[in-house]
């Protein structure tokens, strides 16, 4: 009873390690035809690494950046001010004003990110009624100070069709 009971574990992890290896050797041998996320195998073989900064990652379009604020195809202002991103947001970090017009017709007045406080949970972009946030594929998104994290609706806004847009680095390199 014994030496079965030895016999069943020795096998199980005989078993465990041969299904391991094989796992990782299903990726080893498919790993630059497998399709990640959509659209990803038209763009090229899979790198993991680039010559960083001279080349980039490719992001997938489900990143979740840092978000901007849309206008549309007329060059208007998506957002109307609802504040509903501001509610649900997890950490705190937005701050909206809406104002109204002489026909009763609300427009965003204030939109101040705190960048330093979002955690990327995508809820304000989720959450939009008026599809006004998307989120972009930045990634360098490095600062000094915590004031710099701070946004405005100025510094946000982009319009809807420039689908690709990621802030520009942010990232400066203090002289030596
Ligand atoms: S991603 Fe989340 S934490 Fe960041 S601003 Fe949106 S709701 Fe707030
Ligand atoms: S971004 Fe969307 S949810 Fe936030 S205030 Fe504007 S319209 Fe409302």
């Amino acid at each position: 009873m014994v030496m079965i009971r030895y016999l069943k574990k020795k096998f199980t992890a005989a078993y465990n390690i041969v299904n391991g290896m094989m796992v990782s050797m299903r990726w080893w041998l498919t790993w630059n035809s497998v399709e990640l996320y959509p659209g990803e195998k038209k763009r090229g073989p899979r790198k993991f690494t680039v010559q960083y900064p001279k080349e980039r990652h490719w992001i997938p379009d489900i990143e979740r950046g840092p978000m901007i604020l849309l206008r549309d195809g007329e060059g208007k202002e998506k957002c109307n001010g609802c504040g509903i991103c501001a509610m649900v947001c997890t950490g705190n970090c937005i701050d909206v004003e809406r104002q109204k017009d002489d026909a009763g017709k609300f427009s965003l007045k204030k939109y101040d990110v705190d960048f330093a406080r979002c955690v990327y949970c995508n809820l304000c972009v989720e959450y939009c009624p008026q599809k006004a946030l998307r989120n972009t594929p930045t990634y360098e998104w490095g600062f000094y100070k915590r004031q710099e994290m701070l946004f405005n609706k100025d510094t946000m806004t982009q319009d809807e069709k420039d689908k690709g847009f990621v802030y520009p680095s942010v990232i400066k390199i203090p002289e030596r």
